[in-house]
């Protein structure tokens, strides 16, 4: 994942924040989240969030760590 420029909204569907973060497609929507169709996809601070807390679930190893929230 990289840096992205400034300006680039989040690929959400119905998420309109700036983007922090890009990431490829597969992997976002591996976690189930609604991105439009491209190759790669750009998530804001919250979704990219969203992103890293449910990757993190579905590799059990790490699961208590947000169980414990
Ligand atoms: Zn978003």
């Amino acid at each position: 994942m990289g840096r992205i420029a400034k300006g680039t909204s989040c690929s959400v569907i119905t998420c309109d924040e700036v983007a922090v973060r890009s990431i490829s497609t597969a992997r976002v929507e591996a976690v189930g989240l609604d991105v439009a169709e491209q190759r790669r996809v750009y998530l804001c601070r919250r979704h990219y969030r969203e992103y890293k807390k449910k990757s993190r679930t579905d590799s059990r190893l790490e699961r208590w760590r947000w169980d414990a929230r």
